[in-house]
């Protein structure tokens, strides 16, 4: 795990910008510049963290040049795709500020917010996250399936996760030392921090139309997001199986007494087969649904049990100054 934050050179940051990259080559120099200026806008020392989350494209190499030419810019490069949620894992731990804040590489969470996140930490809030109240040329579909997932999340656990917030928000040093203690490998970023508790509040914006590229969040990919969500922080789902099975045992009860009353009062009656191979696939239906529940369940402690670190960093750039002075 990188562990820059003891290191004296930086002691002075106050502010670290964390942004995850996956091949976003076409945003990049409109991105670094609207950074830089972010950057001179906020009234204290402030770094920007980009996490290379194993792009295929020219992203690396403009940001190495970048962070190199630019010390206000540093680099993690990750040896290969770990996925937005460990990317921004790994940059939140090589944050040297105060207040760190985490936002999307296609400007999609304006820089221009964080200003006023920043005005809310400084109220004294240590979480402050940013709501989207409008979402501008996203897809119906997307914004359909976002809102039903905030919706069954919250009614799937007793964890505060916030509706129609993502992962854009400004967290303060004791939130940021209170999540890096928390090692577990299903990420779901959001829901860590509604779960640590904290003075929390939110900040509304308008989120606009990605600026270049396009999105890194297909369809299978949100969804093994929502499953990851919905598993570390409820258990419901395994109880499903206690309510399918009464519910089932309970009819299964009712057909009893109707074949009882059939045998007893109509004569001559065959049932056919049609009954019997409805009822059978429909419960072998519900068993294997079951096990499949459970299988997820007992695939997070899999993944738990190996213990391997969450993420590999391949290559850093624009840490030198922090390097040097945990050499001294
Ligand atoms: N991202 C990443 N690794 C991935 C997928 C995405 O680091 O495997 C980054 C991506 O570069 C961007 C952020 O996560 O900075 C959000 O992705 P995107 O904007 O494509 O998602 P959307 O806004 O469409 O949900
Ligand atoms: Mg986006």
């Amino acid at each position: 795990m990188i562990n820059a934050s003891d290191a004296v050179g930086r002691q002075a940051t106050v502010y670290s910008l964390v942004i995850p990259i996956f091949n976003e080559e076409a945003v990049l120099p409109l991105l670094v510049r609207r950074i830089g200026m972010l950057l001179d806008a906020l009234d204290g020392r402030a770094e920007a963290i980009f996490v290379d989350d194993g792009s295929r494209d020219t992203s690396v190499i403009f940001l190495r040049g970048m962070a190199a030419e630019d010390d206000r810019f540093r680099l993690i490069e990750l040896s290969r795709n770990f996925g937005h949620q460990i990317a921004i894992t790994a940059g939140m731990d090589a944050a040297a500020g105060e207040a760190v804040i985490v936002m999307d590489a296609d400007l999609q969470d304006p820089p221009e917010v964080v200003l006023d996140l920043v005005a809310k930490w400084k109220e004294g809030y240590e979480i402050v996250y940013a709501r989207r109240i409008r979402r501008e040329g996203e897809t119906w579909f997307k914004r359909a399936s976002a809102s039903i997932f905030y919706r069954l999340i919250e009614k799937m656990t007793s964890v505060d996760i916030p509706r129609d917030v993502g992962d854009f928000r400004l967290i303060g040093r004791k939130a940021l030392e209170t999540f890096k203690r928390m090692p577990e490998r299903d990420r779901f970023v959001r829901g860590m921090f509604g779960w640590m508790g904290f003075k929390q509040t939110a900040v509304p914006f308008e989120r606009p139309m990605r600026a270049a590229g396009e999105t890194k969040y297909p369809f299978w990919k949100m969804v093994r997001l929502a499953v990851h969500g919905i598993v570390s922080f409820s258990d419901k789902p395994l109880r499903l199986a206690l309510w399918a099975g009464l519910a089932i045992s309970g009819l299964a009860a009712l057909l009893g007494l109707y074949a009882v009353f059939s045998w007893l009062f109509v004569s001559g009656v065959v049932h056919g087969w049609t009954s019997t191979v409805v009822i059978i696939s429909f419960l072998s239906g519900i068993n294997l649904l079951m096990t499949g529940v459970i299988g997820l369940y007992v695939g997070g402690i899999h993944a738990e049990v190996k213990r391997r670190p969450l993420y590999v960093v391949d290559r850093l750039t624009g840490f030198e100054e922090a390097i040097a002075a945990m050499n001294n």
